[in-house]
């Protein structure tokens, strides 16, 4: 049964390396909205299958998979603005580090097509977003999640430019960063497991306002998604500093 909003609910939902965290990160931030990671959710679920499946050789990754999203507890621990990310706990141990490691992203891919992990996981993103001014991204919020959003985006950008984003990301982190043309075939891969999946592809919601991000900087994507939130909320424009 659907659970009644509490308060806006903006959805933002596209491919990997559209620069989708980083915007609405800030974008949360601006609106004092809170920001609810899913890639997050079904990141952890992938770790900890990978984790499950190492200490035993014998399990079966996709029934380990519905059997971690079925049982694990997921929590976001909101930090304070100077942070760039939300902690992300699973079973009260604090993951967001183990998360972002290119190996960790193809098994979130593969766990996100298992139907009982999509399940188990909508549960949760719905609850998240009820609270109200929240700001979820993903690949389905639009679609599934939270079909009612009151503002729905769309990112897009092309592989090559989101394979050099991902690239300078990953060497920020400090993870040994795989080649170019290894993450430009990730996130290829990642583009058609995704968006071939059975439940829940990635596909544009209609009403959603696409951005295509490829030629434009994190500043300009930012203010385009607050000026439409802004102006679809009814909210007063933010106050910038008088000029001296
Ligand atoms: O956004 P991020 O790259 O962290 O997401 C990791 C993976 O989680 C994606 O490649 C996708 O397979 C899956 N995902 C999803 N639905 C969401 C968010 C992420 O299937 N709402």
């Amino acid at each position: 049964m659907a659970i009644p909003k509490r308060g806006p609910v903006v959805a933002i939902d596209g491919p990997a390396g559209t620069g989708k965290s980083s915007a609405t990160r800030r974008l949360a931030d601006q609106l004092g909205f809170v920001h609810v990671d899913t890639g997050a959710l079904y990141r952890a679920v992938g770790l900890m299958t990978l984790e499950a499946c190492e200490a035993d050789r014998a399990a079966d990754f996709e029934a380990k998979a519905a059997e971690i999203s079925r049982t694990v507890n997921l929590q976001f621990r909101h930090v304070a603005r100077e942070n760039p990310r939300n902690r992300v706990l699973a079973n009260g141990r604090d993951v967001t580090g183990l998360i972002r490691t290119p190996e960790v992203s193809m098994a979130a891919s593969r766990v996100s097509a298992h139907p009982e992990v999509r399940a188990s996981l909508l549960g949760l993103q719905r609850r998240l977003g009820c609270e109200g001014r929240a700001i979820l991204e993903g690949r389905d919020i639009g679609t599934v999640v939270f079909p009612d959003a009151d503002v729905k985006f769309f990112l897009t950008a092309t592989v090559e430019e989101r394979a050099k984003r991902r690239l300078i990301e990953l060497e920020a982190t400090g993870v040994d960063a795989p080649s170019f043309e290894e993450v430009r075939r990730q996130i290829a891969e990642r583009d058609h497991n995704d968006s071939t999946r059975a439940i829940a592809p990635l596909r544009r919601a209609e009403d959603a306002v696409e951005i295509d991000t490829s030629r434009m900087t994190l500043d300009e994507v930012v203010a385009k998604m607050e000026e439409t939130v802004r102006s679809r909320l009814g909210l007063a424009a933010r106050k910038t500093a008088d000029p001296a």
